[in-house]
């Protein structure tokens, strides 16, 4: 059957930010690893043929294992765009006829399937790049290095952006060949002139960072 959606999970970064012994993919929910449940999520939500997840190196051999034939396991980079590129690279070249690939960050764990399902229709719609976004709560400031405030962009426009991000093959592609970093793969598709459509995200696809987003995570998936 021909490969239609590939999706691409992130998770060679160190998350830091969390203070845990283990790269954050690699923390547990549950008995569960952020990673399988986001490589789980992606599956449930039906019309995602191959996963890739990108992973430190010395840890592509131990994730290979444990995920089975759930997902095809590669090696990340320094950045995070460097991590996206190598699992592009490796869902082409084993689907080469995928036309929709989803990015999906591994710490985003909690994301519903029906989310996956919402960015993937607007994909089948006709948009070459799509986001799942919500209005921010706080008021958002810009600050320069002294940490004086620069300027207070209006509210009512700001949305915070979470993933699955979705595309067209072609249109991650010419993203992905422009330089610059950016902490999205929307961000890059925008600099390279690429229209990024927006859906309605879900506060259940935070992004787990901090100690506190992984005590809220625990909670709720003891509550079910
Ligand atoms: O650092 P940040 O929270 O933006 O990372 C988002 C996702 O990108 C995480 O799942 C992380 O593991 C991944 N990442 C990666 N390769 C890197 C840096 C981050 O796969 N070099």
């Amino acid at each position: 059957m021909a490969v239609d959606v590939v999706a691409v999970v992130p998770a060679a970064g160190q998350g830091l930010r969390l203070g845990a012994a283990v790269p954050k993919a690699f923390v547990r929910l549950a008995g569960e690893t952020l990673l399988r449940r986001s490589v789980e999520l992606l599956i449930a939500a039906g019309g995602v043929s191959l996963v890739v997840v990108v992973v430190p190196a010395e840890l592509v051999q131990e994730v290979a294992d444990e995920l089975g034939s759930a997902a095809l396991v590669v090696c990340g980079g320094a950045e995070r765009s460097d991590s996206v590129r190598a699992g592009l690279d490796a869902a082409l070249a084993a689907a080469p006829d995928a036309r929709y690939v989803l990015v999906h960050d591994a710490a985003r764990a909690l994301a519903p399937p029906q989310l996956v399902r919402d960015v993937l229709a607007a994909l089948r719609a006709g948009a070459q790049a799509v986001v799942p976004v919500l209005p921010v709560a706080d008021t958002i400031k810009t600050v320069d290095v002294d940490g004086l405030v620069t300027g207070t962009p209006e509210r009512a426009s700001l949305r915070a952006v979470q993933t699955p991000q979705g595309f067209h093959v072609d249109a991650l592609r010419r993203a992905h060949a422009h330089d610059g970093a950016a902490t999205d793969d929307a961000g890059l598709a925008e600099r390279a002139g690429i229209p990024v459509h927006t859906v309605v995200g879900d506060p259940l696809a935070f992004k787990i960072t901090t100690q506190l987003d992984l005590q809220l995570a625990r909670a709720l998936v003891e509550a079910g």
